[in-house]
């Protein structure tokens, strides 16, 4: 019958708009992951950048605790070699005092050099997630060109597929099974109508009643497989 032909090539164009549909829904996928990534540098970057600025006002004021340590360190030396002091008891209390301040600069010392060399490798790796931060943008933006790009295509293709549907529908005038297509596709979400050219319906994939294959080579009435529902058609 003609108009199981027309519901055949209704059925293509119908299975051809859910592929663009599903590519439509898919396409800001990429790029949603891609911004997703920058987001997570972009985090790293700020906490790296606000670990570098801790350790540079550590480094300051440790600094600045080596240069006190060193004055008092001067101080207690021009009294020690000054000659105003003489008592040996005094004078060995002060070099107590000065190998201590020389031992806490020596521990000093040893932990700027600590923070200099733990804010070098910060520095460095701040830097790097800078140059991947740029390469991803560079990406994103070339992923927002493709996928704008191809979301015009298919775009156009659901306009020239939507224009065939509706020229398809004009030629078509039953309107019940019109009814029972569209409410058999959504429920199938796929193939509502069949064709047939052995005993198994190709829907479901059982047996189908010699009645019912009987019935379908006369291609005369809508028969429904028994068990899926789907419309079936004959085709040799
Ligand atoms: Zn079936």
């Amino acid at each position: 019958m003609e108009k199981f032909d027309i519901l055949l090539e209704l059925q293509q164009i119908d299975i051809n708009i859910d592929e663009e549909e599903k590519k439509k829904k898919f396409l800001p996928l990429k790029v949603e992951g891609i911004a997703r990534e920058m987001e997570e540098l972009q985090n790293n970057q700020r906490n790296g950048r606000a670990h570098y600025k801790e350790l540079q006002i550590k480094l300051k004021k440790r600094e600045l605790d080596l240069s006190d340590k060193c004055s008092k360190i001067k101080k207690h030396q021009e009294d020690l070699y000054g000659g105003k002091i003489t008592d040996i008891k005094e004078l060995r209390q002060l070099q107590k005092v000065i190998a201590n301040y020389e031992k806490e600069k020596e521990n000093i010392e040893d932990e700027l050099l600590n923070l200099m060399e733990e804010s070098e490798e910060l520095n460095k790796s701040v830097k790097k997630i800078e140059e991947r931060l740029h390469e991803k943008e560079a990406y994103l933006l070339k992923c927002q060109k493709d996928m704008e790009r191809t979301a015009l295509e298919i775009e156009e293709i659901m306009n020239s597929l939507n224009l065939k549907r509706e020229k398809i529908l004009s030629k078509f005038n039953d309107n019940r099974l019109l009814k029972a297509y569209e409410v058999l596709r959504k429920e199938k979400n796929g193939k509502a109508i069949v064709e047939v050219n052995s005993s198994i319906c190709p829907g479901c994939y059982l047996d189908l009643p010699s009645d019912v294959i009987y019935h379908l080579k006369q291609n005369q009435t809508i028969i429904a497989c028994p068990n899926c529902n789907r419309i079936l058609i004959w085709k040799e």
